[in-house]
């Protein structure tokens, strides 16, 4: 993620991140209590753009408001920082980590003073090829009774790990997370979609980080007709549909090949989550929607 080289962003500053340090006397390191989030940046024809910037700075403030941070830095702002962070790393095609810590507290109350941060690392585009095989998590979602679930909250990511380390024991590729009344949820880093007569279904709000991939598949659909619906349903529902796939910032859109061994019915390729796929490519690349249609040929 980082090497001698690399320069981060830390309250106000740009630092060599193999010079930035925090103390170990803090909320965040041991409760969790930080909220983050995860932004992409492409190389497009008109140069480096970040993917959906707005939409991300906008939820981190919302999370940090939701954890009760003290938090004020504008959306604005801190895209400025990001885009000049990406130019000092040189970097085009990257991931972004901003992270919110609260330091130095050890209490069981609401943060008195918090930290910008913002990571930033080389991603290079590459696609799966091959669908992931997901097995129904033996951990549900945390409760939303619990946890204000639609913040992007560190600790919320223990709960994520549990679930994808259990799932690649077990020899699959993922997990898929029920909530507490046995209704499919998400993934650990992903929001999950699944087809069945090209029509496209995913959980509504609720157990769920609403995903800015999510609200983009969304966008997509209505541009190019494609019906979609936000239901509850149960992991039985989604066992054989035509396709399904995991969408996320990090994972973009990718296949499910099967979901507790029982494969999905349609050829990835024939199916409408397939245009999706190839329509979200495009629009990451800050191509249009005239574009798009014309390229996918679809009315
Ligand atoms: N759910 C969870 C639990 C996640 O961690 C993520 C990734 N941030 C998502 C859904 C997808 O969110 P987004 O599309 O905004 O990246």
């Amino acid at each position: 993620y980082y090497n001698e080289k690399s320069i981060l962003y830390y309250d106000g500053k740009f630092l060599k991140a193999t010079k930035a340090s925090t103390d170990l006397y803090g909320q965040s390191l041991h409760y969790g209590y930080a909220v983050f989030e995860g932004i992409k940046a492409y190389k497009t024809t008109n140069g480096t753009k970040i993917f959906k910037a707005e939409e991300h700075y906008d939820r981190l403030g919302r999370s940090a408001e939701l954890m009760m941070m003290p938090f004020d830095h504008t959306t604005p702002e801190m895209i400025e920082i990001t885009y000049e962070l990406l130019e000092m790393n040189n970097l085009s095609n990257a991931y972004i980590r901003p992270l919110v810590i609260c330091s130095p507290n050890m209490a069981l109350s609401k943060g008195l003073k918090s930290f910008l941060v913002i990571e930033a690392w080389n991603w290079d585009n590459g696609y799966l090829s091959e669908g992931l095989r997901v097995m129904t998590s033996s951990f549900e979602r945390p409760n939303p009774k619990a946890f204000k679930i639609e913040a992007k909250v560190s600790g919320h990511y223990v709960n994520s790990i549990l679930a994808s380390q259990e799932a690649k024991e077990k020899g699959f590729n993922e997990a898929l997370l029920l909530d507490e009344c046995g209704n499919v949820a998400e993934s650990s880093g992903a929001n999950v979609f699944y087809e069945k007569d090209s029509k496209l279904y995913t959980p509504e709000k609720g157990s769920i980080l609403p995903g800015i991939t999510r609200a983009a598949v969304f966008e997509i659909c209505d541009q190019l007709g494609i019906k979609y619906e936000e239901k509850r349903f149960k992991p039985e529902e989604m066992k054989g549909a035509d396709a399904a796939f995991f969408c996320g910032t990090a994972a973009e859109i990718v296949a499910l090949e099967s979901l507790d061994k029982v494969p999905f019915q349609l050829e990835w390729k024939k199916s409408t989550s397939a245009l999706v796929q190839k329509a979200y490519r495009h629009l990451v690349l800050n191509e249009d929607y005239t574009y798009l249609k014309n390229q996918l040929q679809y009315v």
